[in-house]
This record gives structure tokens, C-alpha cells and sequence, in this order.
């Protein structure tokens, strides 16, 4: 049965930092801050993952407190939502995400960022959607304040088995 699974991600742009999304560093003059690389983009698909699972979120097996994640790549956390896929015999469907920033435009990027998702998750890219939009200079993403990204995941799970009692 194929179940779905939800994820929404934010994160402050600042001066000094690289911004990655998706696996992909973009030029910038900012980019986003986090305790690991702060892919705004990897997090969302990796909370959608977990959420289709029933599992908590990202922040539960990779707390920001534990300095093993401190400028993690976030292909990490991809891999470990796959491998809890595996471990529960589910198969990713496909995940499809939505970045949404005002600036830079991400367009050019998207084909690398569904490379590097579909190789974190081994599922094929036409697995992968992404789409990029601005918030029309509304609000904090507007003035460029920050990044967000939502997602949603399709997870085939077996059938649970009965328990009786
Ligand atoms: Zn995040």
C-alpha cells in the first residue's frame, strides 16, 4: 500500500556560508545557515520520507545538538530515510518537492539536484520531482531572508501483518 508522507523545511540566508540545495552549491551572495550544510531542500524530501513511514522527523535522528552533524552533508540524512525504507521492505515511489526562494534562480540547477537525490535514495530520477518558485517578493522569502521547501514522498509498504489480541 502506497502511503504518503509530508515535509516543509525553512532556513535563514546569511552572509559567510555556501548555499546547497539539493546537493548542488549555487552562487550566491548568501547562503543558508544550519548545523549541517542546510539543505533546505534534502530536508524537506527526508521528513517526507519519514513522515510516510510513520517514523519522526529529521530532526529526531539527527539532532543539531550532536556535533557528529555540524556541517554534515545532507545526502546522510537521504540515505538513512532510504535505508529506513529498506529496513521496513518499502520501496520509494517518489518524492516531489517545491523550493521556494526569491533568489537565485535555481531553475538552471534543478536537473543536478534530481542527480544527487535520486543517487542519496538509489531510486531513479524520474523519481524525483522539483519545481522552484519566488513568494513574489512577499514576506521573509520575498526580502530574501530566507529559503523554504516543501515536499511530499510516496512509500509502497507491505501490508502490516495482523496481530491478534
Ligand atoms: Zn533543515
Amino acid at each position: 500500500m502506497v502511503h504518503t508522507g509530508i515535509g516543509y523545511d525553512v532556513h535563514q540566508l546569511v552572509a559567510g556560508r555556501k548555499l546547497i540545495l539539493g546537493g548542488v552549491e549555487i552562487p550566491h551572495t548568501k547562503g543558508l545557515d544550519g548545523h549541517s550544510d542546510a539543505d533546505v531542500l534534502m530536508h524537506a524530501i527526508c521528513d517526507a520520507i519519514l513522515g510516510a513511514l510513520g517514523e519522526e522527523d529529521i530532526g529526531h535522528f539527527f539532532p543539531n545538538t550532536d556535533p557528529r552533524w555540524k556541517g554534515a552533508p545532507s545526502k546522510v540524512f537521504l540515505q538513512e530515510a532510504a535505508r529506513q525504507a529498506k529496513f521496513r521492505e518499502a520501496r520509494i515511489v517518489n518524492v516531489d518537492a517545491t523550493i521556494i526562494a526569491q533568489e537565485p534562480k535555481v531553475y538552471p540547477h534543478i536537473l543536478e539536484m534530481k542527480r544527487h537525490i535520486a543517487e542519496a535514495l538509489d531510486i531513479s530520477i524520474q523519481r524525483v520531482g522539483i519545481k522552484a518558485t519566488t513568494n513574489e517578493l512577499m514576506g521573509f522569502i520575498g526580502r530574501g531572508e530566507g529559503i523554504a521547501a516543501m515536499a511530499v514522498a510516496g512509500v509502497d509498504l507491505p501490508e502490516p501483518k495482523v496481530i491478534n489480541g
